[in-house]
């Protein structure tokens, strides 16, 4: 088998960084470098090697052994590409090792999606991962509304991202009045300063969330808030299309823009409920076309793979059990074939349909990694689908692989 540096697909990403960001280092002995496109690869072979020597001054004995031995590994996969690749590359290496003085010194070589921006150098207890994080971040958010009768704030939760839009200060008075004023004038006004202000926090909310509803970039609506101005709010201010995108309405201690994190927080069930509504109205979606014979929706390894490679697939699901992997096979003559199997199921080699030569098992690739690529060249949407509802186990007895189509085939 041969293996050189393939770019990543975001869900190959994904995987690694959930792999990588659970390992960490006794000591600072978990080795992360960037390096972005450009660079002169033996120019970055010189720095690891100067870093190897300088790490002989560690002073504990099993620290300076594997930051030198990670420093090592690296070194040698930087010896091995000559320039680096468009998107720049990433190492990691350390010592994966849950045995004390058994060390595992493990090495990763990876080619981002996306530019990796700038060069970075670090030596800790954990991996450096946030630059590829970036990287995976879905561009659908969630809206943030926190409101109560003096302070509003908006934003959007993007990933585990929170980023403020507006804060609101309101200038409605609280219920002790000054003197000389009647007390039903002072209600009217306090009562006309709440609407105006409550009125404001909904053009604002408006002005960040409507399009992104519109766009199909809104994964929901969280509004929260100490007091009664959120059902108030919601009622007769927040504009009707942003309604039906609530999802959640929570009491919080905070106003403003604390309050946002706290609306995330207490907001977690209500965000993964979301998910899963979604997933199970796409399952739903598949199947009424199904019953509709309207040919949008494609199921089966090799259907599916069909209608990707003609980019007409709006969105791919794939149940989380599915267990196939793409073997890809080659004979001596160059004829290639391509079968998906389950691991145990792959052979070593097979005969050539063409020349009855001996085909060699070239690379073996998760179905997910194979399909993902696809979609994302084609713009299509990957879900992968629980299968811990009703809708998710129906599709995994169909083989867990369907599309929804953009548009029928066949
Ligand atoms: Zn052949």
């Amino acid at each position: 088998m041969t293996q050189e540096t393939q770019t990543m697909t975001k869900y190959q990403l994904k995987k690694l960084i959930n792999q990588l960001e659970d390992i960490r280092g006794r000591n600072t002995e978990l080795v992360s470098l960037y390096i972005p496109a450009g660079y002169d690869m033996s120019k970055i072979s010189d720095f690891v090697t100067s870093e190897a020597s300088e790490a002989e001054n560690i002073k504990s004995k099993h620290t300076r052994k594997n930051v030198q031995a990670a420093l090592d590994k690296i070194g040698r996969k930087v010896q091995e590409e000559h320039t680096t690749p468009e998107n720049g590359v990433a190492f990691f290496s350390g010592n994966v090792s849950e045995r004390e003085g058994r060390p595992d010194i493990q090495v990763w070589e990876v080619v981002p999606p996306q530019p990796i921006e700038s060069r970075h150098y670090r030596c800790d207890k954990e991996f450096v991962l946030e630059p590829l994080r970036q990287m995976v971040v879905s561009d659908k958010v969630y809206g943030l509304i926190a409101v109560d009768k003096n302070d509003a704030a908006i934003g959007y939760l993007q990933g585990s991202n929170i980023k403020t839009e507006y804060t609101m200060s309101s200038e409605v008075p609280g219920k002790t009045r000054a003197g000389g004023q009647s007390a039903q004038r002072f209600a009217r006004i306090r009562k006309e300063m709440l609407k105006n202000f409550l009125g404001d926090v909904a053009e604002n909310a408006k002005n960040a969330l409507l399009q992104k509803a519109r766009d199909d970039k809104l994964l929901g609506i969280l509004v929260g808030g100490p007091g009664f101005a959120k059902e108030k709010f919601m009622e007769d201010h927040l504009h009707q299309e942003l309604r039906d995108e609530v999802v959640a309405t929570e009491d919080l201690n905070y106003s403003g823009e604390e309050a946002l994190e706290e609306l995330v927080n207490k907001a977690e069930d209500a965000i993964q409920d979301a998910e899963v509504v979604k997933e199970k109205n796409l399952v739903n979606e598949f199947f009424d076309n199904l019953r509709e014979e309207n040919g949008k929706s494609e199921y089966g390894v090799e259907q599916v793979k069909k209608a990707l490679g003609m980019g007409a697939v709006d969105t791919l699901l794939i149940t989380e059990d599915v267990d196939l992997f793409l073997a890809r096979y080659e004979c001596p003559n160059g004829h290639e074939k391509e079968v998906f199997e389950e691991k145990p199921e792959i052979e070593e080699d097979m005969e050539c349909d063409e020349c009855n030569d001996e085909m060699d098992l070239e690379t073996i690739s998760d179905i997910v990694d194979v399909f993902g690529k696809k979609a994302e060249e084609m713009n299509s949407g990957l879900e992968i689908i629980s299968t811990d509802h009703e809708e998710g186990r129906r599709l995994s007895n169909m083989g867990g692989v369907a599309a929804i189509l953009r548009y029928r085939i066949r």
